[in-house]
């Protein structure tokens, strides 16, 4: 008998795994507010369903791909809620990029129902949501980890188990604070070998064979022309929007006062990232931050 999955946010991520999921043999009942997104799940071979307590009867594992951890822990909670519909002892696999705090309250929501539950966060973007090559950093028990890893399997091609609950959010907000820093560096850099007369390929063809050499600088360059597939080549075009750049980065802004870190690049780059966001930032690809430091460049 084939394992069904109820997927709960058919987005832009989503869509792509319920599909992925679908193409692998789960039998896949897939849920979202949204009827076109229903619609298009439904082309790849997911039964839409009318309600989220539709979606998870019968589920051995239910995946949520959600905005953020409001609405996962509103979506768990309730007599219409995903913990309360779904047969006892089902799996709850939670993709989305929520808090640490609210990772935490979703699992112990998900065992006070009757449920396991892991967590676990995934990077790759829509092109890897599409490809099946995401890599999720997993927060969980290690023998709820091996449940699920048949149906992270069907969606991405790394899986690190990163410690027990919280554990892999922490880290996917670790990753993304270095991302964030990154860029700003590499395009600060630009910048100022602009002003100082220097060309962007010559720049490039050093830093990216010596000690720069980053992510930020060789995959997602953010100026045209060094590396042809990045953002920058198409008027930066996402890739990563700065929005969602900008949500992870107030999640490390929550962390690192929690902690009471003395983060000073991270929190700096939270700054950075809120002003480009609340401007003209929000839907462009994260490296335009570029345009912003040129612009706010005197000379
Ligand atoms: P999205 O906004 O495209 O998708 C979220 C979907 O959830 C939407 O279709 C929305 O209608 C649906 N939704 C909202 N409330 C719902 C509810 N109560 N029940 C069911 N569905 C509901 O976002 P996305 O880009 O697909 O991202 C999903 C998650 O993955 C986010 O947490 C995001 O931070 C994370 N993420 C995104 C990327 C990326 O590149 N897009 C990369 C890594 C992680």
């Amino acid at each position: 008998m084939t394992s069904t999955v109820a997927f709960i946010g058919l987005g832009n991520m989503g869509a792509h795994m319920a599909a992925n999921l679908a193409k692998a043999g789960f039998t896949v009942r897939g849920y979202d507010p949204v009827p076109e997104a229903r619609e298009r799940a439904a082309a790849a071979g997911v039964s839409p369903c009318e309600s989220q307590a539709e979606a998870v009867g019968g589920a051995q594992f239910v995946v949520t791909s959600l905005p953020n951890g409001k609405i996962l822990k509103a979506a768990y909670d309730g007599p219409e809620g995903l913990l309360g519909n779904a047969p006892a002892d089902t799996l709850f696999i939670d993709c989305s990029t929520v808090d640490v705090v609210d990772a935490r309250q979703a699992r112990e929501m998900a065992l006070a129902a009757g449920h396991r539950a892991i967590e676990s966060p995934m990077s790759g973007g829509t092109t890897g949501a599409e490809a099946g090559t995401l890599t999720f950093m997993v927060g969980a028990e290690p023998q709820d980890l091996e449940s699920a890893r048949p149906v992270l399997e069907a969606m991405g091609k790394k899986i690190v188990l990163c410690g027990g609950s919280g554990a892999g959010q922490a880290v996917k907000l670790c990753n993304n604070m270095v991302l964030a820093v990154n860029m700003i560096a590499v395009s600060e850099a630009f910048v100022l070998a602009e002003s100082l007369g220097v060309d962007h390929q010559a720049f490039f063809d050093v830093a990216s064979n010596a000690t720069a050499s980053c992510w930020a600088l060789n995959t997602n360059c953010p100026v045209p022309g060094p590396v042809s597939t990045s953002p920058a080549n198409r008027d930066y075009a996402p890739g990563f929007m700065t929005a969602l750049m900008t949500k992870d980065l107030g999640l490390a802004a929550s962390a690192i006062e929690l902690t009471g870190t003395d983060a000073k690049m991270g929190s700096l780059a939270v700054e950075v990232y809120r002003h480009f966001n609340e401007g003209d930032g929000s839907t462009k690809d994260f490296s335009a931050i570029i345009n912003e430091i040129r612009a706010n460049t005197s000379k």
